[in-house]
């Protein structure tokens, strides 16, 4: 086994930590097996969707969204809290998953119009979404107000205004919980820190309670409570603790004035294990829960993302060639690319490389640079990572990729989106077919044509 690695800013692709091996991989990712077939997950071989689908494809498992679903519901109940899920719909937003979500009885959280508009293809009741984000336009709004959503997260004093004046207007009450920015530190990395009092998330809080008192004089506003979200990839639960006990102590005050507040909304951010540090609990999440907000007498809600379908994806690829450097370091150029999963360029995330076939696994392990096709150095997958001997043709698959994996990409350097592929009971199906290459330019207009 590799070392363990304690500090969570080293999860990412720069480490110089050992990384662990292919072996340790399959011990820290226990849905992944490998078979005579070669890598599986959910009992399907991977290489056998690879050959049916070709690559880049992602893969995603069902079973194990539903598996973990179970298990954050079961982790709040066990410690007698009652719950409102909403799945954050921006971690992976294909409506096949909203709608398996949504047969698991999680609400959605949603950031934009689109992705409200998604939860309603998928059938999620407009009463259990949750509109979260800094910047909703007067269209998403009123929208969101007309389908009758279930609370609006206000960022801002600003937003407070606008939604109460669109409100008014439309005849509407909006259900509105303040979203407040406790200023802790999340420790986890600085792209993903959303809780510190310079990101611009939330509302500052030390101006929580005397916005409330004012939302609660406003008209066209129905004031539901609080809620906090301090960022995304969240391994320990001291931050959650100090922002909680935040949260406890604005109920206490607001309650102090005379103000009701029946909701507290706990966001997301559970991490999971990409490398060799251990994902976070839901267990513990609830026990944290229970104890700061727990006598309060609020209904509680979460926010999770990542958590809940980040393990259960992968990325499949297939290696274009085998670049030699001489004595150094040789690079695996794979036909996946920055364009099709972005978080290692934009966040240096780490993520855990496994070829597909069993007999690749027997090769010696070299070090190698694993990079995509795209114009640009910062299309690189991992450095220095110890990977059995691969060369032209074979397949790898990127571990991890089913959270913030097919929402950003892009079809930069003109590469087709990927094909997306859902295992349900053993068996896989195609839920997005590849993009074509005229799709890469419906819409486009030319006066010279
Ligand atoms: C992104 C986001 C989430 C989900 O975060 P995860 O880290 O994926 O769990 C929840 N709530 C809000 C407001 C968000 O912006």
């Amino acid at each position: 086994m590799a070392k363990i690695i304690s500090d969570p800013h080293q999860t990412h692709i720069n480490q110089t930590l050992i990384d662990p091996t292919p072996a340790d991989l399959l011990t820290t990712h226990p849905y992944m097996t490998l078979g005579s077939s070669g890598l599986m997950l959910e009992n399907v071989s991977l290489k056998r969707v690879a050959d049916n689908v070709g690559t880049p494809c992602w893969v995603i498992g069902g079973g194990v969204i539903k598996e973990r679903l179970h298990r954050l519901k079961a982790a709040m109940y066990t410690v007698g809290l009652n719950v409102h899920f909403h799945y954050a719909v921006k971690a992976n937003d294909h409506y096949a998953i909203l709608s398996l979500i949504k047969n698991e009885g999680y609400g959605a959280d949603i950031v934009s119009f689109g992705e409200l508009s998604r939860t309603q293809k998928a059938g999620i009741p407009a009463q259990k979404v949750v509109f979260s984000g800094i910047g909703k336009t007067t269209v998403d709004i009123e929208q969101a107000l007309g389908l009758g959503i279930g609370q609006i997260n206000v960022e801002s004093a600003e937003e407070l205004a606008i939604i109460s004046a669109i409100a008014t207007r439309m005849g509407k009450i909006a259900p509105i919980a303040l979203r407040i920015n406790p200023d802790i530190d999340a420790q986890t990395h600085s792209k993903i820190t959303t809780g510190l009092s310079h990101n611009k998330f939330g509302i500052p809080f030390v101006d929580a309670i005397a916005l409330y008192a004012h939302a609660a004089r406003l008209p066209g506003i129905n004031l539901l409570g609080f809620a906090t979200h301090i960022g995304s990839q969240i391994l320990t639960m001291d931050p959650y603790r100090a922002a909680y006990v935040r949260m406890a102590s604005l109920v206490r005050a607001a309650r102090e004035q005379g103000l009701s507040v029946r909701v507290v909304d706990c966001g997301g951010g559970l991490g999971i294990a990409y490398n060799t540090l251990p994902e976070a609990q839901p267990e513990d999440l609830a026990k944290v829960i229970h104890t700061t907000l727990g006598t309060l007498d609020v209904q509680i809600a979460l926010e999770p993302g990542r958590w809940v379908v980040g393990p259960a994806g992968v990325l499949l690829s297939r290696v274009i060639l085998r670049k030699e450097q001489g004595m150094a370091v040789p690079f695996l150029i794979i036909d996946s690319a920055m364009n099709d999963l972005l978080r290692p360029s934009l966040y240096e995330a780490w993520h855990g490389i496994l070829p597909l076939s069993a007999k690749a696994f027997q090769q010696p392990l070299e070090k190698t640079h694993v990079v995509g096709p795209v114009c640009e150095s910062s299309d690189c997958f991992a450095q220095n990572r110890l990977l059995p001997r691969l060369q032209r043709q074979d397949y790898l698959a990127i571990l991890d990729t089913g959270a913030y994996g097919s929402v950003m990409s892009s079809t930069y350097n003109s590469r087709p989106l990927a094909a997306h592929v859902l295992i349900e009971n053993s068996c896989w199906k195609i839920i997005r077919e590849r993009q074509t290459i005229e799709d890469l330019w419906r819409g486009e207009l030319s006066p010279l044509h």
